[in-house]
């Protein structure tokens, strides 16, 4: 029992002397320690989500930088205009910038579209892991 519990007991002795009134200062004081506890469990628990919510914006910041990386890096080539693709114009407007040809039918598979079609597949992957932490963060707790 803590110094301060026991001078509520003796002021509780000494103004009384009564059972009844030493049995509320029991009372009382089980219930400060029962609240006591739960607000350091409360505080535990908040300690934890915020770690967590940290560790979660950290993760997003990574992918967010690789996708930056990713989403500036050529590609493949305009099989028009021969302007040079990016990830970006490749996943995000899905045509050339220059002369707004479609550049999606490369994902499809197609040898002629110009793209490197390994480049483009780590910027699927950056954009994929991206999509995937945003998702993660939205429903995580
Ligand atoms: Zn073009």
């Amino acid at each position: 029992m803590s110094a301060a519990a026991l001078d509520l007991l003796e002021l509780g002795l000494e103004a009384g002397q009564d059972e009844e009134s030493i049995r509320d200062l029991q009372n009382q004081i089980q219930d400060l320690h029962a609240e006591s506890q739960g607000l350091r469990e409360q505080v535990a628990a908040y300690q934890q989500r915020a770690e967590r919510a940290e560790q979660r914006t950290q993760m997003l910041e990574q992918a967010v930088n690789t996708w930056q990386a990713k989403a500036k890096q050529i590609v493949g080539i305009c099989g028009q205009c021969k302007t040079q693709l990016t990830g970006a114009d490749v996943l995000v407007t899905g045509s050339c910038p220059t002369c707004h040809r479609t550049v999606a039918t490369a994902l499809a598979g197609n040898s002629d579209s110009g793209l490197d079609q390994k480049e483009l597949l780590f910027v699927l992957g950056a954009a994929g892991l991206l999509l995937g932490l945003l998702v993660a963060s939205g429903g995580g707790k």
